[in-house]
């Protein structure tokens, strides 16, 4: 039970080995202190986890999560979170999703999932309105992720005798042959990153379906309505919000990354790719797009609709089209948006099946592994991705992703991963904040987890990307913003919005080119915010979610303790990695990315990590280690591990 708006009220501990359902504690004023989402997720892994489990072992939990504006409405809220100790980094890990399983669940009546255990034999279940029920999945085995959701789907209806209205979580043949990357898909979307799906497939868990006729109660009606109202105009008014993703996506940033050196390209060798253009955002509108499409409740619909063989799919981002595109040499766009349907369908994360598979191709280039795969040379690569999500020939190697295969052969130098993830499509040479951000991230190289420092850096800002000058400060505040944005259950992309519109549409006035000089100088004063969040007891219009945690969810939110909320998250995602082993060293980059300038005249471009590091873990308030102390998490209000 729960006094806030936005909330169900429930938190579902499963049992999978004896099939055993109960309630799990979750308190209001663990509510107020992680809000939900990843940050509630990290709560109780930190609670239940000792150091001592495995991935794949039985003893290892799933936390589905979502956030109190899930269901309410609001806008672009209705994404859900999976969190466990991943297959790929042995840490734990989360991923983001924006199907419609997270408004079903809290249709169901739940807020959160926790998953333990394994089933006997292949399971796949059904939550109705809080019942659950556990179905052999013999039939749905082996299913690509829209075949198990369809079947899944006929068979609620044939049990049900009609057309059910149900929100579906599923794996593809990749989460049940334990891929490292494998990923869960909902709808059209996919928790992709760090091999969630891996961990269904270990746990024998095919599906999950949920649905119900419960809503969530909204804290103060009125205000909320009023407040979103605005909010909503003011996205779609937004250079980014409102216009650059509902007209080019994600995708529309290809082409500024590769002005700037940012495209990740011959597995990062380089930050420019020549035939940049035929993968680009503008070449996917013209060429390919049939229509836009959102998650639910979104005003802004970035998706782009693709053709694949005839039929409508959702076409891929711009991190798979970087590194399926420029970074293995290829220039065939038709051919992107194939793979990147055809791994979905394997339910396999893009961005480290992409990476992995850039690594290979060098490795094979330096006669590290014979294995057959060439820069630009892509027409079998179809055959390869389905050899990965099967485990066959060199796809059983590929699926382990590139760290471990560098271990085994060599070529560590060039892995272009951190904490093993593959990163994502922006090379940080040219953006030295962004490469902080992916070497300290917790969840390993994930640009987002890492504070997306890029966006200042030149893709929405211009603040100088080459200097490490307020770079460590700006990365830890762009972290706990971020992170505080995605627990209530929001999109980050509704923080583009954030960029003053002027930044964009006139980058080179006055004003922006003078905001653009301070950006770098407000170090100092980030961190007094960041010590002392309280003296920020105030809200600001161009920062709307405190507000809508306080009409919607009735929580009294602020900016000071908004940042706060965002911190205690990382610094809990932090302390529950650490019994996993995690500390100073393992944040770290390859040798490629803080030892070769990019520009070979240029000594500067390069990621001066170490000397950010340091500065990074200062500002956190965090011991020379890279952890935070116990006298940190008191601070926080997080019991000393
Ligand atoms: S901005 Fe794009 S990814 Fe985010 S909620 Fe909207 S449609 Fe989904």
């Amino acid at each position: 039970m729960t006094n806030y708006g936005g909330y169900m009220g429930r938190v579902v501990l499963l049992d999978l080995s004896t099939k055993k359902v109960s309630n799990y504690v979750w308190t209001d004023l663990d509510r107020e202190k992680y809000i939900g989402g990843k940050a509630m997720a990290s709560k109780i892994l930190y609670d239940n986890l000792t150091g001592k489990e495995s991935p794949f072992g039985e003893d290892n939990l799933i936390v589905i999560a979502t956030g109190p504006l899930t269901g309410t409405g609001a806008p672009s809220s209705n994404r859900f979170d999976i969190s466990s100790l991943s297959p790929l980094t042995g840490i734990t890990s989360s991923s983001n999703c924006g199907g419609n399983f997270g408004y079903y669940l809290k249709r169901a009546g739940i807020d959160a999932l926790i998953i333990k255990g394994k089933c006997g034999s292949p399971t796949w279940i059904e939550i109705d309105n809080g019942s659950f029920l556990f179905h052999d999945a013999a039939v749905v085995w082996g299913l690509k992720a829209s075949e198990s959701q369809a079947a899944v789907q006929k068979l609620l209806n044939d049990s049900h005798g009609k057309a059910v209205r149900c929100g579906i979580a599923t794996i593809g043949p990749a989460g049940e042959n334990l891929v490292r990357y494998a990923s869960v898909i909902s709808g059209e979307r996919a928790a992709g990153r760090a091999g969630m799906g891996a961990v269904f497939g270990s746990k024998n868990l095919k599906a999950i379906a949920a649905m119900g006729d419960q809503t969530p109660k909204i804290f103060d009606p009125e205000r909320s309505a009023a407040h979103r109202k605005k909010w909503v105009n003011y996205i779609r008014s937004h250079p980014l919000t409102g216009s650059q993703l509902p007209k080019l996506g994600t995708a529309g940033l290809v082409s500024t990354m590769q002005v700037r050196g940012l495209l990740s390209t011959r597995n990062y060798a380089k930050g420019q790719f020549e035939g940049f253009e035929a993968v680009s955002g503008e070449a996917l509108t013209e060429e390919q797009l049939v229509s836009n499409n959102g998650c639910l409740s979104c005003p802004i619909r970035c998706t782009r609709m693709v053709k694949v063989d005839g039929k409508k799919v959702k076409g891929p981002e711009l991190e798979t089209l970087g590194l399926l595109g420029g970074n293995i040499e290829n220039r065939d766009l038709d051919l992107i948006c194939r793979w990147n349907y055809e791994l979905d369908e394997l339910g396999m994360d893009t961005i480290s099946a992409a990476g992995t598979l850039a690594w290979a191709m060098e490795a094979n280039e330096k006669g590290l592994w014979d294995n057959g795969l060439r820069f630009g040379q892509v027409d079998k690569l179809s055959q390869v991705f389905d050899d990965i999500a099967h485990r066959r020939g060199i796809g059983n190697e590929l699926a382990e992703g590139s760290k471990r295969l560098s271990e085994k052969y060599g070529g560590a130098d060039f892995a272009i991963q951190s904490k093993g993830m593959e990163l994502a499509a922006y090379e940080p040479r040219r953006a030295v904040g962004q490469g902080l951000g992916y070497a300290v991230a917790n969840r390993g190289g994930c640009h987002l987890n890492g504070g997306y420092l890029v966006v200042l850096e030149g893709l929405g800002m211009n603040v100088n990307g080459q200097t490490p000058r307020g770079k460590a400060d700006l990365c830890m505040v762009m972290q706990d913003i971020m992170e505080a944005i995605s627990l209530g259950g929001q999109c980050l992309f509704t923080s583009y919005g954030i960029v003053p519109g002027f930044m964009v549409d006139k980058p080179n006035s006055l004003l922006a080119k003078t905001v653009n000089a301070v950006v770098p100088c407000l170090g100092p004063a980030v961190r007094v915010i960041n010590k002392v969040p309280e003296i920020a007891c105030f809200n600001l219009p161009l920062i709307p979610y405190p507000y809508e945690l306080n009409y919607t969810v009735g929580m009294k939110m602020n900016i000071g303790k908004f940042i706060r909320t965002g911190e205690r998250s990382y610094n809990v995602e932090r302390a529950v990695n650490a019994r996993f082993g995690v500390s100073a060293a393992n944040d770290k980059l390859p040798k490629r990315l803080t030892d070769v300038p990019q520009d070979p005249n240029n000594p500067k471009t390069r990621v001066p990590l170490e000397q950010m590091k340091r500065t990074y873990y200062r500002a956190r308030g965090w011991e020379k280690n890279g952890l935070p102390g116990e006298k940190k998490l008191r601070r926080l209000g997080i019991k000393s591990w």
